[in-house]
């Protein structure tokens, strides 16, 4: 779909478009900006977000019950928590270097638990603290109980032109029983908005939740398929202690874990998806590119409470905690908790960890080749991985033991003197 231009950015920012292994095989920068506030808990979630009871009303909750909740929420906002954690977002876009983003990409939380007013304040903000003129993707992460007309139509005025959706399933009981706040027909109102004000959607879905069958996962992965989103995200249940289910014992079954995620895969790719990450799909052009930066190990700045960063070398993660990431923010002190600069193996382990989660594979450093070169051997004894010629990938077989694979390049190292092989033994 043509988009029309967008007053924001120098160029029309046209989401998925504009893209080609030219652009992407380049150095980028991408911008993260982080709004942790939700409209509830999902029993699933792990992320920092911060419930609008927590946030309204003292003391962060973990877990806020589930209710219909759109009603009530859409268009509110936070209210003096939003505008407070607003304006320490620009405080500490003041206080860093600055930089050249070619993607932002605001997440959450739910960002569109903001008010209008309040979105187009942060887009406003980011202007004004970045040479925004080579932004080529900006996208905002969404949920169907919150997007409201005005909210799209500030987005698209603010440069925005990418949606990420949250569905997760169309099945009205599953919704409630993971603590979603929005139905089926909510989000299918909500897409629809979303395509008619112009956005590119990103829709995400998951598997393995409790209750869900194959037969229910198909009737998902259909009736998505029908309204043609470019760009489709899927996630397995992956049940973590801090979680409602994690407190609740919800256990998840693998095998069927990965009988689900086998016919998704092969589903998508009758309809013409490319599986680029191990949870990502998207028609031929419409892969994020924003996404892609953290993929390739290249730099992004985080903004926010919670968010990550990586820049020369230094990977670094703000505090978690909304009134202390303020409280610094606006104090003038940049809020961050942890940062580290990876060296030796660490370093190439993690190139590694993370560009195989590219499905095409990627080419590593030849000091990562030499470093890893006996897990790598025996990752390709297994089936698990693949060399073509300088490049590497997960097989097929890879692909669902994933986190398997990945162990094998993120200390403790089972093999801490690997060193020692020569680079000429490593690429032979
Ligand atoms: S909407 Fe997203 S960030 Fe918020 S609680 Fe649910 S899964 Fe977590």
């Amino acid at each position: 779909m043509q988009l029309s231009p967008s007053p924001a950015w120098k160029e029309p920012i046209r989401g998925g478009v504009n893209r080609g292994e030219e652009y992407l095989n380049s150095r980028s920068v991408g911008l993260y900006v982080h709004v942790p506030f939700c409209s509830g808990k999902c029993f699933y979630c792990d992320f920092v977000s911060v419930p609008v009871q927590a946030a309204s009303h003292g003391p962060r909750r973990r877990h806020a019950h589930a209710s219909s909740a759109r009603v009530r929420n859409a268009g509110r906002g936070q209210g003096r928590h939003a505008r407070r954690y607003l304006e320490a977002l620009e405080a500490e876009m003041r206080l860093r270097p600055s930089c050249q983003p070619r993607t932002l990409y605001i997440g959450g939380g739910t960002p569109s638990e903001l008010e209008a007013g309040e979105l187009a304040g942060l887009l406003a903000a980011v202007r004004r603290s970045y040479a925004t003129d080579g932004i080529v993707e900006a996208t905002c992460e969404a949920n169907p109980e919150s997007l409201t007309a005005d909210k799209l139509s500030a987005l698209r005025r603010g440069g925005v032109a990418r949606l990420s959706l949250g569905l997760q399933t169309t099945e009205n009981r599953l919704l409630r029983r993971i603590g979603r706040r929005h139905d089926f027909a909510c989000f299918l109102e909500a897409y629809r908005a979303a395509r008619g004000a112009g956005f590119e959607v990103s829709v995400d879905l998951m598997f393995g939740l409790p209750g869900q069958t194959v037969a229910g996962l198909r009737g998902s992965i259909d009736a998505v398929l029908a309204l043609e989103p470019g760009h489709l995200s899927l996630y397995g249940l992956d049940v973590h202690d801090s979680t409602l289910f994690g407190e609740r014992g919800v256990r998840h079954d693998e095998d069927l874990g990965r009988e689900m995620f086998e016919i998704s895969i092969e589903r998508l790719a009758r309809e013409g998806y490319h599986h680029y990450e191990i949870s990502n799909f998207a028609l031929p052009g419409r892969e994020s590119i924003h996404n892609q930066i953290y993929w390739r190990n290249e730099e992004y700045v985080g903004l926010g409470c919670a968010a990550a960063s990586y820049i020369n070398g230094e990977r670094s993660t703000n505090v978690d905690r909304l009134q202390d990431y303020c409280d610094a923010a606006l104090s003038g002190r940049r809020p961050v908790a942890y940062a580290e600069t990876l060296r030796g193996r660490e370093r190439l382990g993690e190139g590694v960890m993370l560009g195989l989660r590219l499905l095409d594979g990627f080419e590593p450093e030849p000091e990562a080749l030499a470093a890893f070169a006996p897990e790598i051997a025996a990752l390709a004894a297994k089936g698990l991985l693949r060399r073509e010629g300088p490049r590497l990938r997960l097989t097929r077989e890879g692909v669902f033991l994933a986190n398997v694979v990945a162990s094998e390049f993120v200390p403790p190292f089972e093999h801490p003197s690997a060193e020692t092989v020569s680079f000429k033994e490593a690429i032979a």
